[in-house]
């Protein structure tokens, strides 16, 4: 474990000064992973598991023309604030009320290539470098995740826990308008490599600081950690102008369905109002099917007609199985017999989404057929780059079967995905104190994840002793 000294961020050194330590990855990696705990433990994430395959997919295919290996990781916020950032070690957070916000999924794209653009471009790394070398890194940790969130009132406790350091880092996190600029035109390019359009980034901020003059109150979060001002509207316009027509092919949007569960899942809002689209058929069985499967009544017969013909829209596949999952009527075992091959047709389309295997094991579990559930989601395992949701659901299953020692792997494994190291050392003690002295395949699987600890605190170490 490394503890830094505590002392005090009075005096903070201008960030462009070349007497800071060098950017240091270990320092990143150890914050980025506290980061990652005080996200999942202190506040509310939004879970929904499409809506996270959807936001991943986006992100990642927009990080992968960075040219950056970094290992980017996407999260949603349960929060109706207009907020999107970027924290350490490349974690990209998105608010609800940003997804809500955007009238185009080029628009989405947008503030999630600005968002990678300011990692990148390193915007950050020496500021939270700065503030994790002077403190203990998790209540550091848990201070920049408040302000990045919107959600940090120095009059509350936190100042008194932080002292001047929460002020400071408060004035540290707002990006300059320089880095504003810059952010912008690496997106614009990210953008235009993707298939999307270009002017998105320029019309989106640009919306929304039109808004906020209106009314000063309402101004979105988003422009508080990124200023907009004219001059950075002209010029992402110049970017986009300059890049000329758009000649990457055009991904198929999928963002209206997105919002749709947005609304059904936070009953508070109206629901989706579904514009005439070239989709406006599968939008209407999609909007209806939410419905029906809110209330438990029976399964809109559409939605097996679009899982089975839609080949780039896994949501109708996962609300098709949600929908048997949540109804009381009988699945005849011919119907779970079709189901069955759907699914597994639909796994080669889809390797990397974690909706679909997730949904399925929840409806084998609910047939009593935990076991199918279990090998299905051990299967996924590899192709999934978020592993928390699955190791969480794979504990779950194997506490039905009341299999302790797996449940505790499990449990290890889910809390190493977000970096609480501490929680995953218990829940590994405690597998291996109820392993089965006979279940070599168990063992095997501890012995694996025990290395991969020890070299994970192995280099923290290492660095402490430098
Ligand atoms: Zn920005």
């Amino acid at each position: 474990m490394l503890y830094f000294s505590n002392s005090q961020a009075n005096n903070l050194p201008d960030l462009g000064s070349p007497d800071l330590v060098e950017y240091d990855k270990q320092t990143e990696q150890q914050l980025g992973r506290a980061f990652n705990t005080a996200l999942h433990t202190q506040y509310q994430l939004f879970n929904d598991l499409e809506t996270n395959a959807y936001i991943r997919e986006l992100g990642h295919k927009l990080a992968s023309f960075t040219g950056d290996n970094r290992n980017y990781r996407f999260y949603i916020i349960n929060d109706s604030s207009i907020n999107a950032f970027a924290g350490p070690d490349g974690i990209i957070g998105i608010h609800t009320g940003l997804i809500e916000a955007t009238e185009t999924e080029d628009e989405l794209a947008a503030v999630i290539a600005h968002e990678i653009s300011h990692v990148t471009q390193n915007h950050l790394s020496r500021r939270y470098e700065y503030s994790a070398t002077n403190g203990n890194i998790n209540s550091i940790a848990s201070v920049i995740a408040a302000i990045l969130i919107g959600m940090y009132d120095p009059s509350a406790g936190m100042a008194t826990l932080m002292g001047g350091m929460g002020y400071n880092l408060q004035q540290q996190l707002k990006n300059s308008r320089m880095h504003e600029s810059e952010a912008d035109s690496i997106g614009i390019e990210l953008l235009y490599k993707a298939g999307y359009n270009p002017h998105a980034m320029g019309d989106f901020f640009g919306r929304l600081s039109k808004a906020s003059q209106l009314d000063t109150f309402k101004a979105p979060e988003i422009l508080r950690t990124h200023p907009v001002s004219e001059h950075r509207l002209a010029e992402a316009e110049n970017r986009a102008q300059n890049l000329g027509k758009q000649n990457h092919l055009k991904p198929e949007s999928y963002l209206n369905f997105i919002k749709m569960r947005l609304r059904a899942l936070e009953s508070t809002q109206a629901p989706f109002d579904s514009k005439t689209t070239s989709s406006a058929d599968k939008e209407a069985c999609y909007n209806q099917a939410l419905k029906l499967i809110e209330s438990g009544k029976t399964v809109a017969k559409c939605l097996a007609e679009y899982a089975n013909k839609t080949e780039n829209l896994p949501v109708f596949t996962t609300a098709l199985v949600e929908s048997y999952t949540k109804n009381d009527t009988d699945l005849s075992a011919e119907k779970l017999e079709k189901l069955n091959k759907l699914i597994e047709f639909k796994l080669e389309l889809h390797p990397n989404n974690p909706s679909i295997p997730l949904r399925y094991s929840r409806l084998l579990a609910k047939l009593g057929k935990t076991q199918q559930g279990i090998d299905l989601l051990e299967k996924a395992e590899k192709n999934l780059k978020y592993r928390y949701e699955l190791y969480n659901e794979l504990a779950e299953l194997y506490s039905k079967k009341q299999k302790e020692s797996y449940v505790y792997i499990y449990l290890a494994k889910a809390n190493f995905e977000i970096g609480n190291i501490d929680r995953s050392e218990y829940f590994l003690k405690r597998s291996k104190e109820t392993l089965n002295k006979n279940s070599n395949k168990l063992k095997q699987e501890i012995f694996i994840f025990e290395d991969k600890i020890s070299k994970l605190l192995k280099n923290n170490d290492k660095k402490e002793n430098n």
